[in-house]
């Protein structure tokens, strides 16, 4: 390796380093969770449903699974303080559990609302409020959580999921001020259509026609119709490897998007 790459990895070292990864079981939790194990962190992934099918690959990178509903404060908690028992510390939180929720708001429910609002902007902030404790014993730390381009650039498709995401990015600047003098930094990352994802198939089942329905999300993202494909998980965890490492030190209150330019308007006709 060049000089340039050694420093480029150095920066982005972080071992001695203890990470909390919230729906890490799957899609960009699941890459986020590892990519962080790979630079040298010891990574802790809470998930409603914890799968076999992570069990191998996991224990090789040591990272630890726990049941964990995130839209429980006490159940959030329970990850975080866990992680901090175990590990002696927290330097790092990815917010990154979220469910859809495709629904005009004729038809939302109260159920609904709670479930989607709950997951995306309940689970985040309360799971701040028990690592920033913890980050402010400890000297610092920094919080990334996971929005959307939905939180740049509100959807007609999904007003509540619209809500959560952009209440979501609100947040991370808010506490990004709030927390400045604590080193705490809070940034978020915005994910355009993520391929490999279980929020994604999920959402092209509902689709009558499954080929349409991936054409019509591709080209909403003028990148991704460019290279006809969507994003993928690893492209989103390597954004938040960045805004976690050292290499970031001077960044907060920040949203990168990840979309392939879908949040920054309407893409001209093909
Ligand atoms: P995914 O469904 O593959 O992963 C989400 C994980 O969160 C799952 O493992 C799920 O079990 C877990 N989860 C759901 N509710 C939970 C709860 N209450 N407590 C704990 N864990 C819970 O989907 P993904 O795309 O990887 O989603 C990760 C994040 O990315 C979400 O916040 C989502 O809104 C966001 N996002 C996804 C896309 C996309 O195209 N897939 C685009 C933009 C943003």
């Amino acid at each position: 390796t060049t000089l340039r790459s050694q420093l480029a990895m150095m920066q982005c070292d972080l071992s001695g380093r203890v990470a909390v990864v919230t729906g890490g079981a799957s899609g960009i939790g699941r890459a986020a969770a590892r990519l962080l194990a790979r630079h040298g962190a010891k990574v802790f992934v809470g998930d409603l449903r914890l799968l076999d099918e992570n069990a191998e690959e996991f224990a090789d990178l040591e990272i630890v699974q726990r049941e964990c509903d995130v839209r429980s404060e006490a159940s959030i908690a329970q990850l975080i303080d866990g992680a901090v028992a175990e590990a002696g510390q927290l330097d790092i939180l990815v917010n990154n559990a979220g469910i859809g929720m495709v629904k005009q708001i004729t038809d939302v429910t109260e159920d609904d609302w709670a479930a989607c609002i709950d997951t995306n902007l309940k689970g985040p902030f309360f799971g701040c409020k028990h690592a920033v404790r913890h980050m402010q014993v400890g000297g610092g730390g920094v919080i990334i959580n996971t929005a959307s381009n939905a939180g740049l650039l509100p959807r007609a498709h999904d007003p509540v999921y619209s809500i959560s995401k952009m209440a979501l990015v609100a947040m991370t600047k808010s506490l990004a001020l709030c927390h400045a003098r604590d080193r705490i930094r809070v940034n978020c990352v915005c994910p355009g259509p993520v391929g490999d994802t279980r929020m994604m198939d999920d959402d092209l089942d509902l689709a009558t026609d499954r080929n349409a329905a991936v054409e019509q999300m591709i080209s909403a993202s003028p990148l991704a119709a460019a290279h006809q494909r969507m994003e993928t998980s690893e492209e989103i965890a390597q954004a938040i490897l960045y805004l976690v490492s050292d290499a970031a030190a001077m960044v907060t209150g920040t949203s990168i998007a990840i979309d392939g330019g879908k949040s920054q308007g309407v893409p001209p006709h093909a």
